[in-house]
C-alpha cells in the first residue's frame, strides 16, 4: 500500500492463509515478552485498516502487550510462513519466516492486509536465529518503510513499534524489539519456489489461485500472474530508482509477488548519485548496487516463471516459450516506466518521447558534477537551470548549458510546477537514521519522532525541516549498511 490509498472499513479480522494446507506453515505463538513498552503506534494506518477504535480503546501498556504478541487481536491465527529463495544467487531450499508470526489478516473493502509481528520469537523456521530483532532494525524499517508509503511508492507499512524488554545479543548486548509490519501479503517469488523445488503441484496450484485471487484477480491464467506481476515489479524498481533508493538484499526471498517493497534490512537512500552505489556491507560484488536493480529483477521473475512450469496446462515446451517472452518484455516494461518516471522529475511529463533520454543526460550530469541525487533534482525543479548549476557549483558549465537549453525548451512554466510532486525535498538520508537510533538506544526518541515528522510530506518544502534536507557532510557521510538481523 502507498500513502495515498483511501480510508477502507474495517470489516473483520481472518487468516485465509492459514486454511491453506498444513505444508504451507507452522503454526507458532509469539514468545512471551516480559516488558513491553510501547514506542510508536502509526494512527493514521490504523484508522486507514479500520482498527482505530479497537485501538483507542486501549492505554499504552494494552497496545504494547499487542504489538508484542503478548495478546492476541480477537480472530488471530498466528503462523509462521514457509519459503525458499535464492541469496545473493545461491539456492536455499527452506528459509521461511524465522522470526516473523504472521497473526491474520485485516480485512477491509479495499483488500486484505496481513498483520505481522516482526521479531516476536523462534519458529520452526529459525535455522540458527534467535527470532528476535533489536531496536535499531526495527526503527530503521519504521522510517525507511512510512517514507516510501509517503512517496507513493507501493510498499509493506509499519504500524507499530515495541521493546519487549528482552535484552538480545548480537555483537554486544542489545534491547529486543518488535516490529508490526502491514502488507497486501508476504507472498515471496521464495514461496512459489518453496513448493516447486519440491515438485509440490497440489501446493503450487493453490498457492497461484491464493495469489491471484488477493493481487491479480483479473488474471485468467498462470501467463496472466506472471505478466501482472512482472509489470508490478517494472513499475516499483522504476519508483524506487526515482527516489535514490537502494533495496540491497533483492534476494527472491525478499520479492513480493504483490509488487510491494518489501524487507529494509540494508536498504538505503543515496545521498551523492552514484549508478554503482552499494550500502550493503555483504554485498561485495555490487550484485544489488543501484543501477544494477533492473537485472536482478528480471532474474528473480524468471525464478518465478520457472517455478510455474510444473503447472502449466499443455506442452512444457510451450509454456517454457511463453514464459520466456513475458520474462524478457521486462526490459521494456521498465524502461517505460522509468521513462516515466524521469519524464516527470524533469517536467517534461511521463509520455514524452525525450524523457529517457533526456533524464540519463541528466543524471550523467549529475555523476559528473558529483551531485546529491535527491538535492540536484530539487533544485532544477525549485530554482530552474540557474538553481541547478548553483547547487552543484557549476555556473557557466558548457555541456549543461546546451541540456538546459533542450529543458526549457521542451517543457513549458505548467509541465515545471508538477516537477514538485515529483521531487521530493526530503528523503530518510543514512546519516539521520544512524543518529536517531543512537539517540533511541539510549532512551531519547525525539529523533525518531521529529525523523518521522519530516518524512511525513517529503514534497512539501518547510524551512523548518532544512536541517533534513542538507546532504550529509563528508564527516557525517554514512557508507555502509547491515543487514539487520
Ligand atoms: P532477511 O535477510 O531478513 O530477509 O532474512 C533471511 C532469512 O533469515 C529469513 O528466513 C529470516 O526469517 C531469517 N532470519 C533473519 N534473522 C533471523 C533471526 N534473528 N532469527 C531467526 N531467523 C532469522
Ligand atoms: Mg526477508
Amino acid at each position: 500500500m502507498t500513502g495515498q490509498d483511501k480510508p477502507h472499513a474495517h470489516v473483520g479480522f481472518d487468516n485465509s492463509y492459514a486454511r491453506l494446507p498444513d505444508r504451507f506453515f507452522a503454526r507458532v505463538a509469539p514468545t512471551l515478552a516480559p516488558d513491553p513498552q510501547l514506542l510508536a503506534l502509526n494512527r493514521a494506518l490504523a484508522d486507514r485498516l479500520g482498527l482505530a477504535d479497537t485501538l483507542r480503546a486501549m492505554n499504552d501498556a494494552e497496545l504494547a502487550q499487542i504489538f508484542a504478541g503478548n495478546k492476541m487481536l480477537a480472530g488471530a491465527d498466528p503462523i509462521a510462513q514457509a519459503y525458499a529463495g535464492h541469496q545473493f544467487g545461491g539456492w536455499v531450499p527452506q528459509l521461511g519466516d524465522g522470526r516473523a508470526i504472521l497473526l491474520g489478516e485485516v480485512v477491509t473493502d479495499q483488500g486484505r492486509f496481513d498483520i505481522q509481528l516482526k521479531g516476536a520469537g523462534p519458529t520452526p523456521f529459525s535455522r540458527m536465529g534467535d527470532g528476535r530483532a533489536w531496536l535499531g532494525p526495527v526503527l530503521r524499517e519504521y522510517v525507511l518503510s512510512e517514507a516510501m508509503a509517503a512517496f507513493g511508492i507501493p510498499t509493506t507499512r509499519a504500524l507499530a513499534a515495541v521493546t519487549t524488554g528482552e535484552d538480545i545479543l548480537r555483537e554486544d548486548i542489545r534491547p529486543g524489539a518488535v516490529l508490526t509490519r502491514v502488507a497486501q501479503s508476504h507472498i515471496r517469488v521464495g514461496t512459489f519456489q518453496y513448493f516447486a523445488a519440491q515438485d509440490d503441484r497440489e501446493a503450487l496450484r493453490a498457492l497461484a489461485d491464493h495469489a491471484i485471487a488477493r493481487h491479480y484477480p483479473q488474471a485468467q491464467s498462470l501467463d496472466d500472474l506472471l505478466i501482472g506481476m512482472r509489470d508490478a515489479q517494472a513499475r516499483l524498481i522504476a519508483q524506487w530508482m526515482g527516489v535514490g533508493f537502494i533495496h540491497g538484499v533483492m534476494n527472491t526471498d525478499n520479492m513480493t509477488i504483490s509488487g510491494e517493497t518489501i524487507d529494509y534490512g540494508p536498504a538505503a537512500f543515496m545521498d551523492r548519485y552514484d549508478p554503482e552505489q552499494v550500502f550493503s556491507s555483504i554485498d561485495q560484488f555490487g550484485r544489488y548496487a543501484y543501477a544494477n536493480q533492473p537485472n536482478i529483477a528480471v532474474w528473480n521473475i524468471a525464478q518465478f516463471a520457472t517455478s510455474l512450469l510444473p503447472i502449466c496446462d499443455g506442452p512444457r515446451e510451450d509454456a517454457i516459450d511463453r514464459f520466456t517472452q513475458i520474462v524478457q518484455g521486462f526490459a521494456d516494461r521498465f524502461d517505460a516506466e522509468w521513462h516515466a518516471v524521469l519524464g516527470r522529475k524533469l517536467g517534461l511529463g511521463p509520455d514524452h518521447p525525450q524523457a529517457g533520454t533526456m533524464g540519463l543526460q541528466f543524471l550523467e550530469h549529475i555523476a559528473r558534477l558529483g551531485g546529491d541525487f535527491t538535492r540536484a533534482f530539487r533544485a532544477l525543479t525549485d530554482g530552474g537551470l540557474s538553481g541547478f548549476e548553483a547547487e552543484l557549483g557549476a555556473t557557466g558549465d558548457q555541456a549543461l548549458r546546451d541540456w538546459g537549453m533542450m529543458w526549457e525548451a521542451e517543457t513549458t512554466p505548467e509541465t515545471r510546477a508538477k516537477m514538485g510532486q515529483a521531487n521530493p525535498v526530503r528523503i530518510p538520508r543514512n546519516h539521520q537514521v544512524e543518529a536517531m537510533i543512537a539517540a533511541a538506544l539510549s532512551g531519547d526518541l525525539s529523533k525518531f519522532q521529529a525523523l518521522s515528522h519530516a518524512l511525513a510530506a517529503p514534497y512539501t518544502p518547510d524551512p523548518s525541516l532544512s536541517a533534513y534536507e542538507a546532504a550529509p557532510t563528508a564527516a557525517e557521510r554514512v557508507t555502509q549498511t547491515f543487514c539487520g538481523t
